[in-house]
């Protein structure tokens, strides 16, 4: 087996004792996570499961979804994470669309998965982390399973974050989740003995690819946690040493906002990873206040997801850009006609490598849209600079073209949120008579601040050109967002994207 599956055995091999993993009060060795990985994978196989079915998995972080997805792997089958914060309609749909033959789930979501899997079709369904599943595992056999598997089978469908449609299911291969992993490795200098805090959703690309996969590959131990919570956070950093954490910039965020923000100790951090959206300045400079330097990520679901990192070195000299290429990546910024934008010019980001995916999963027109020359098309805009440090504008889908000129609506929102009494915003194109679209603003004001939308907009006079600045703002009270954070424009624009 050459797969993931085979990960446990191996670091079992070589690291025995060693903790892997840690949840709550339960710590497990990899000789243990090699065991209970085993035996899930018996069970699964008695249950019918086979090469190339996919076991699909709804819960939060919690050791089954690692042993889910590495008995899968040793089974050659296909493994499939979803959302917990979808509906079971939502679920439903994935279950069919993935065609997954098994549900595993955990108790908290034991109805929704029951709603999800009868209409979704799941055949066989298991509540995991309780003591069925331990009965579960001890009634299973400890053989090795051998089970040929190769770089290029098919290991996880991943769906995408759903931020402008319906996600769609990227078929990532061992392969692509490996060369994402090496790219971890050799880019952010991970030692033997990390301690990974995983607290953002497992089933989401970046904290399964970014740090577990690449931790535990390594022989170091992922605290998981199954949900966020700032002063958690704080605690569990003190309380188990966390040399690294990923996370999007709205969790880093909260943590500094933490009254014990100021005196907590920090000591070990070492990495902190902050991706999947643009990191905003202020952020920076607050965690640069505690002695801690970011290492930014851009990436995507389909590239396993890494494309481009900030390191900790160039985090000030290069503030506001992402990158540079993963060393196994190679990333072009390129014109509508495909010609390479110069420097400094605003162009598509096309990405290539081994850890890009090889199509969507059920969507062969989509799929073959997405490549152009064996490049993956990001959809997103940026532009790159003399030093071939690559700065991220925008999606193409969220930008606004008002008057003949491009306005993309993250430069917009970052200016926005310098105001003392914006603690969120968005901005999107709402249609004008005379310039086409103009931008509204959309914000949710700081606690105990009373705004007043002229005197917000006034702010950004000498700071934004003036066709960028917004004509309307709305307040609200909260603003959509997917469970990873980001901003969900679509629903924006369809409740605020009309009238005045
Ligand atoms: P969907 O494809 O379903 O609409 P999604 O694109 O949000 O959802 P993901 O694969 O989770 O799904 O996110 C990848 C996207 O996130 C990128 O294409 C880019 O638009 C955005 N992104 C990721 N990292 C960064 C970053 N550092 N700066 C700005 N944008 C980023
Ligand atoms: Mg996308």
């Amino acid at each position: 087996n050459e797969g993931l599956g085979s990960w446990p055995a191996r670091r079992a091999r070589k690291t025995p004792h060693r903790t892997a993993l840690i949840h709550q009060a339960d710590a497990f060795t990899y000789a243990e996570l090699h065991e209970r990985t085993t035996r899930l994978a018996h069970a699964l196989r008695a249950a019918g499961v086979r090469r190339g079915d996919r076991v699909a998995y709804l819960g939060r972080n919690h050791p089954a979804f690692l042993e889910t997805l590495f008995a899968a792997g040793l089974l050659g089958a296909v493994f499939v994470p979803l959302n917990t914060r979808l509906t079971a309609p939502e679920i439903a749909y994935q279950l069919t669309d993935s065609g997954s033959r098994a549900l595993l789930h955990s108790p908290e979501l034991a109805a929704v998965a029951a709603v999800a899997a009868e209409s979704g079709g799941a055949r066989t369904v298991v509540e995991v982390g309780g003591a069925a599943y331990e009965e579960l595992l001890a009634g299973a056999a400890t053989a090795p399973i051998d089970e040929p598997v190769s770089p290029d089978d098919l290991c996880i469908i991943m769906y995408t974050s759903g931020t402008t449609g319906r996600p769609k299911g990227a078929m990532l291969t061992h392969g692509n989740i490996v060369w994402n992993a090496v790219n971890v490795l050799v880019d952010h200098d991970l030692v033997a003995d990390e301690t990974a805090l995983v607290s953002a959703p497992l089933f989401h690309t970046g904290a399964l690819n970014m740090l577990t996969l690449p931790v535990l590959l390594k022989g170091g131990a992922c605290v998981l946690v199954e949900s966020f919570d700032p002063g958690g956070t704080l605690d569990l950093i003190e309380r188990h040493g966390v040399t690294f954490m990923f996370g999007v910039p709205t969790m880093f965020d909260q943590v500094a906002r933490h009254p014990r923000w100021a005196t907590a100790d920090l000591s070990s951090l070492r990495l902190l990873n902050c991706g999947g959206a643009p990191v905003p300045t202020p952020l920076i400079a607050t965690y640069q206040e505690r002695g801690l330097t970011f290492l930014q990520g851009y990436g995507m679901t389909e590239a396993s997801p890494g494309a481009l990192f900030l390191d900790a070195e160039h985090a000030v000299a290069k503030a506001g850009s992402a990158g540079v290429p993963h060393f196994f990546t190679d990333v072009r910024v390129v014109r509508p006609d495909l010609a390479q934008a110069e420097v400094g010019e605003t162009g598509e980001v096309l990405v290539r490598g081994p850890h890009v995916m090889s199509g969507y999963w059920g969507l062969p027109a989509e799929s073959e849209a997405a490549f152009v020359d064996g490049w993956f098309r990001t959809g997103d805009a940026a532009r790159v600079d003399a030093d071939g440090y690559v700065t991220i504008v925008d999606r193409f889908k969220d930008m606004i073209i008002s008057g003949g000129e491009n306005v993309y609506p993250a430069e917009v929102e970052d200016a926005l949120l310098a105001h003392p009494d914006v603690a969120e915003c968005a901005v999107i194109g709402v249609p004008d008579a005379r310039w086409g679209e103009t931008a509204r603003a959309i914000v949710v004001a700081r606690a105990g601040s009373t705004p007043d939308p002229a005197s917000i907009l006034a702010s950004l006079d000498g700071r934004l050109a003036r066709y960028k600045i917004p004509k309307s703002l709305v307040l609200a009270e909260a603003l959509p967002r997917t469970a990873t954070g980001k901003l969900l424009k679509h629903e924006l624009r369809s409740r605020y994207g009309t009238g005045q």
